[in-house]
Formats: structure tokens, sequence, C-alpha cells
């Protein structure tokens, strides 16, 4: 029983029991980092993984800005951000709001412009 085997850690270059080393199975080896520090770079790269998507950006297909992702609201359905940034998606819903009124006011005009056009024909 050889239990007082120490390995050197390739991070933290301290030399530590193999208790101190994940081992692997696959390849019979033990891994190069200690548990801790092994742990921590994986704290370490998720957290770089978190702050890559935070900070990851995208171009409005409106305005061409280069803007970051939080500015676009996201499409569960598509699970894909919109392709226009939260203010020109504002615009672009109260321009599709006005229109829709705009149309409806129109669309009773036309009805009145109807019913006045039936006069006439009453000739
Ligand atoms: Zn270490
Ligand atoms: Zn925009």
């Amino acid at each position: 029983m050889q239990r007082s085997t120490l390995k050197l850690c390739q991070s933290c270059t301290k030399t530590k029991p193999l208790a101190e080393f994940f081992h692997s199975d696959e390849c019979d080896a033990f891994h190069p980092f200690c548990k801790p520090c092994l742990a921590q770079t994986l704290k370490y790269r998720s957290k770089e993984r978190a702050a890559q998507k935070k900070t990851s950006r995208k171009t409005c297909a409106q305005c061409q800005q280069h803007l970051p992702l939080k500015m676009f609201h996201w499409l569960e359905a598509s699970q894909s951000h919109h392709s226009y940034c939260r203010a020109c998606h504002a615009v672009y819903m109260s321009e599709r709001y006005r229109r829709a009124t705009q149309r409806t006011r129109l669309g009773k005009k036309g009805l009145l412009v109807a019913g006045r056009g039936l006069e006439p024909r009453t000739n």
C-alpha cells in the first residue's frame, strides 16, 4: 500500500496526496489538477461562459446598432432573440397599433362614404 504517494498539482504547484486528485478510469491517470483547483477551474470556466453570454451582442435588424442581448426580447417559441431591439420593437408595435387603428378609422369612414353614396343612387 503506497498511500503516501504524492503528486504535483499543475495548477497550484503544491505536492498533494493522490487522494486529492481525481482519477480517470478512462485513461488510467490522475488529473493534473488537484480537486480544489479543478473545482475552481470549472467554476471559473462556467463563470466565464456566463459572462460571455451576458456580454454577447446582436445587431438590430432595424436600427443596425450592435447591442447587448438583454436589449432584445427573448422569443420563447423560437428559442431565439427578436431581430429588433426593444426600442425598435416598441416603435414597431406602436406603429402597427397606429396603422391598425387608422385602418379601423378608415373603415368607419369608408362605411360612412358608402352610406352617403347610397343617396344619389336613389335619384
Ligand atoms: Zn492544486
Ligand atoms: Zn434597434
